[in-house]
């Protein structure tokens, strides 16, 4: 046997075998199961964010990946992974979509598909109708599409995407989109319904009044209930005209049983509170038990100096148990964690006054609610307001002058105001105190002590000396 030949080190080899096609497989296995790991969360529009980049780092084919997912798969997996999709920088979607499109060859199914992925992620309706148009009348083509999409949503979904999407939409255009869609009756158009019916314009009110009598739910009964208390006579009329119909073609939608497994009709479950006392912050979970057994929740974070509610997700269709595990996994995860922010049971009246209290205090000072908002907040919209005065004080005011105290952006803030947990001093007012109010001297504010009086209502600035000749206690 001879001495095996060494080789000079040339410059560095390729694999043999192209294997890009084993690679992609292998991404396409670790995207499938990131998405199969996380379709319980998918309610959860920040989850969605962070899962889409995770996906993004598996494979730089990530987003032909999840496209390839979407058309292959037409049931939740494929569902998830458009939405996943819609989390992914834009351009780089619609170019493939764009690719895809151009070959041509695609069954008008898979071309109705795509587009379907292209008024999803885009939000330039304008341009999609064209685009429709080359596929035939739009309004025809994007009903079909939209029949296709909302079948495969659940009520919550529905809503959840609706007010992300087209929330924001000035009513006429709502009231045309509402009128396409409305065309082929399905449950998941009823979490729609039931946020449209809100909306005190009644045309759209009208447009739903008349369109549910072909929705044969259970969700459809409340929808039109809550439109009989409409203020517009028409709406009511045409309301009641349909609640007549479903009454005596589907009586078994009036049964208390169905009625208490749509969403928001059950009944009050359990309510948990956490509370970080140092930054005015709360969080509150409120669940509601459907006439099925399932839980429904929602978790909002509040800010009760200024903001209000800050932010309000949620989730239906948990056992009593996956409720419990949820709480727990919300706990501190180690010794080392804020103690202090945790969950402790709560009386559905604070969790109740909470919650409301954060809805004013958002109001009030000009803070856009959260847009999940009207989704969520049908789990307790329903409870009748708490009786006895609230024991949480919303909205942060200047001890001195009154004026409402907003949370600084930054600790380096100009003008920033001094916020003392239960007192604040704004910035205007702090910044006219200058000397001690013992010994007049000018004193820095580095240097100073500010106590607070909260009876007389004003807050002094004392120099070192004076102050710890006081008995104010220790000097920090
Ligand atoms: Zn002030
Ligand atoms: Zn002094």
């Amino acid at each position: 046997m001879s001495e095996p030949t060494r080789r000079k080190p040339g410059p560095k080899r390729g694999p043999r075998v192209d294997d890009s096609l084993v690679q992609r497989h292998q991404a396409r296995s670790k995207i499938e199961a990131l998405l199969r790991r996380n379709m319980g969360q998918r309610f959860r529009e920040k989850a969605l964010a962070s899962l889409a980049n995770r996906i993004l780092a598996v494979s730089p084919a990530a987003q032909a990946i999840l496209l390839d997912m979407y058309l292959d798969n037409d049931n939740e997996l494929g569902h998830m992974a458009l939405l996943v999709l819609a989390e992914t920088p834009q351009e780089e979607t619609l170019r493939r979509v764009d690719e895809h499109l151009d070959r041509g060859h695609l069954s008008q199914q898979d071309a109705l598909r795509l587009m379907m992925v292209k008024t999803f992620i885009k939000d330039d309706p304008d341009q999609i109708l064209q685009e429709l148009s080359r596929h035939g009348d739009p309004n025809e083509v994007l009903g079909r599409m939209a029949g296709e999409m909302w079948k495969k949503l659940e009520p919550e979904e529905a809503a959840m995407l609706w007010l992300e999407q087209y929330g924001a939409l000035e009513p006429q255009d709502r009231i045309a989109l509402l009128s396409l869609f409305l065309e082929a009756p399905c449950r998941g158009l009823l979490g729609v319904a039931r946020i449209e019916a809100r909306s005190d314009n009644a045309d759209i009110q009208r447009l739903l009044a008349e369109r549910l009598a072909d929705f044969p739910y259970p969700e459809t009964v409340p929808v039109l209930e809550q439109l009989c208390q409409s203020a517009n006579m028409g709406v009511r009329l045409a309301a009641e005209h349909s609640l007549g119909a479903l009454r005596s073609n589907l009586p078994d939608l009036f049964s208390a049983e169905q009625r208490g497994a749509s969403f928001g009709q059950g009944q009050f479950y359990e309510a948990y509170v956490a509370r970080d006392p140092l930054s005015g912050q709360y969080s509150v979970i409120y669940s509601q038990k459907a006439a099925d057994g399932s839980i429904g929740f929602c978790v909002a974070l509040i800010d009760t100096w200024d903001q209000g509610l800050m932010d309000i997700w949620g989730n239906v269709g948990f056992s009593p148990r996956e409720f419990h595990d949820l709480i727990e996994s919300f706990g501190p995860a180690s010794q080392t964690d804020d103690k202090d922010f945790r969950y402790e049971p709560a009386e559905k009246d604070f969790a109740l006054q909470l919650l409301r209290g954060a809805e004013a205090l958002s109001s009030l000072r000009g803070y856009e609610l959260p847009t999940e908002m009207p989704l969520w907040s049908d789990l307790y919209a329903a409870e009748p307001a708490p009786s006895g005065p609230s024991s949480v004080a919303f909205g942060l005011q200047c001890l001195e002058c009154g004026a409402a105290i907003r949370r600084p952006r930054s600790a380096q803030e100009k003008n920033a105001p001094l916020i003392f947990g239960d007192f604040a001093l704004c910035g205007a007012c702090l910044k006219r105190k200058t000397c001690c109010a013992a010994c007049g001297k000018k004193v820095k504010r580095a240097d100073a002590a500010i106590v607070a009086n909260l009876d007389s209502a004003r807050a002094d600035l004392f120099c070192r000396d004076c102050f710890e000749r006081s008995d104010r206690g220790a000097w920090s």
